[in-house]
């Protein structure tokens, strides 16, 4: 049998550079072999020009390459991880696995499936801390409870921070303990069954300018006043160590939005129910309307509001939406038309490029004002005045909607005086009504 070697399995952590699990691999002691599995329990969902997956197949590219250079390759693999395990332990003389943690249901659920198949084999599987600054329990309350509300959580992230800042680790400078190989054969996109989506995928990188101005320009969305690594963040082609580095050096707002990742990202460990029910449970007790018109002329981008069409003519057309505007979109589909924010979470689920469930769920929740430190449900958004506000001279409205002025363009699907009041009336009815 070949060489014994430490497996390390990239996730949602596709870079090498400053990447916890695969320093601590590089250290084992045995020559490293990366592992990467397209795993068809989730693909099989994912419709064929998904740019999520041609994302990933490009990076993996770039990552070999980068392998390749060290006389060393990434193992890519199509399947399902409970069936490719076991014939990873065939192929090589495994000692030790390490990866990543990943906090979502299904990883937690799938981590734990092949952690027992390991330990049948004596082999242990080992995880680290590299997708969030500080994890699971790390800030929690004075009684060890996690946290709910974001300020205090932030200011005792803050905290934590002083006493232990989370520096970047030299992951990259170990490459000589690589497993050294041949170069491996990779499904194209096709044999995965996908085809290229015409996205265009945002850089790895923000420039210090951008961010030193971002607390003046975050919310104007005809700007390019945000970072765009949300993708990057979420495959971990990006570190958000080196991310925090940059804001320290820039800008206290920028750094406060890294973290509330950490915040959804605590808050889905601890609270998993919250990814298809109400985090507060009286809010499911809300008869969400079913209208099907309604629901189609808000994904098509057809309501009548400038920007709410806007919004989502941007995401069908990019796969992103800058961020007022979801907060905008996704008020305006709860609270306006009254629809059930999980169709609303799921439609973004499949078009957003930068889809993370933790952060989704999280943002939906918060417009729907069901969810740990939402907006309390009588503060509805007026689309017209957030319009006017932070698109004032409609730069961001033309873009999107051309029309908006000329006599095709629809009148609203809704009042907003009416549809403000329904949405009151119908919360506060429901919420005592679960009182009494
Ligand atoms: P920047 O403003 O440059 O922020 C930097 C990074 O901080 C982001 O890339 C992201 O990783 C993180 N971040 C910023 N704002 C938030 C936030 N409110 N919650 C959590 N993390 C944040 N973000 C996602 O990454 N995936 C999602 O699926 C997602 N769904 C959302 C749904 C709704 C309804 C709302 C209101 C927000 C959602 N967000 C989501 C948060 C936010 O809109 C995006 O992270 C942001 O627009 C990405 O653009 P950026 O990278 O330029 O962000």
């Amino acid at each position: 049998m070949a060489h014994p070697v430490t497996l390390f399995w990239h996730r949602r952590d596709l870079r090498i550079e400053d990447n916890r699990g695969l320093h601590a691999a590089l250290e084992s002691g045995h020559p490293v072999q990366p592992v990467f599995i397209f795993d068809t329990n989730i693909l099989a969902h994912l419709p064929e020009k998904d740019g999520r997956v041609e994302f990933i197949h490009q990076e993996l590219n770039r990552l070999r390459a980068e392998y390749q250079a060290h006389g060393a390759d990434l193992l890519v693999l199509h399947g399902k991880p409970e069936d490719l395990w076991p014939q990873l332990l065939e192929r090589f003389q495994v000692k030790t696995v390490w990866c990543n943690r990943d906090y979502e249901p299904y990883a937690q659920t799938r981590d734990q499936a092949v952690h027992t198949l390991l330990e049948e084999r004596g082999i242990p599987f080992k995880g680290a801390k590299d997708h969030v600054i500080f994890e699971k329990n790390e800030v929690t309350k004075d009684d060890g409870l996690p946290y709910t509300v974001f300020t205090p959580y932030m200011r005792k992230w803050k905290k934590r921070w002083e006493e232990d800042p989370q520096l970047p680790c030299p992951s990259e400078s170990l490459l000589d303990h690589l497993h050294p190989t041949d170069p491996y054969t990779c499904p194209t996109l096709a044999d995965l069954g996908f085809a290229p989506s015409g996205l265009e995928f945002p850089k790895r990188e923000v420039s210090n300018d951008l961010l030193r101005q971002y607390g003046d320009r975050r919310d104007l969305p005809a700007v390019r006043g945000t970072s765009r690594l949300s993708l990057h963040l979420r495959f971990g082609t990006v570190s958000i160590r080196a991310c925090v580095q940059q804001a320290l050096a820039t800008s206290e707002k920028w750094w406060n939005e890294l973290i509330w990742r950490d915040f959804y990202q605590m808050i889905i460990f601890h609270f998993p129910h919250s990814v298809d029910q109400a985090f507060k449970p009286a809010y499911d007790h809300i008869p969400w309307r079913t209208d099907q018109d309604h629901f189609e002329a808000w994904c098509e981008g057809r309501t009548g509001y400038p920007l709410v069409d806007a919004g989502m003519r941007e995401l069908n057309r990019t796969g992103f939406m800058h961020n007022r505007v979801r907060m905008v979109v996704a008020s305006f589909f709860t609270k306006h038309l009254l629809l059930d924010w999980r169709l609303g979470e799921r439609y973004f689920a499949e078009k957003l490029l930068d889809f993370e469930l933790a952060s989704n769920v999280g943002g939906w929740q918060w417009a729907a004002g069901s969810g740990c430190d939402a907006a309390p449900y009588f503060r509805v958004f007026n689309p017209e005045s957030q319009w006017k506000k932070f698109d004032p001279d409609s730069r961001y409205v033309r873009k999107w909607v051309p029309e908006y002025q000329q006599l095709h363009y629809p009148k609203p699907i809704v009042d907003h005086k009416f549809a403000r009041q329904r949405a009151i009336d119908t919360y506060k009815a429901a919420l005592d009504a679960v009182k009494s």
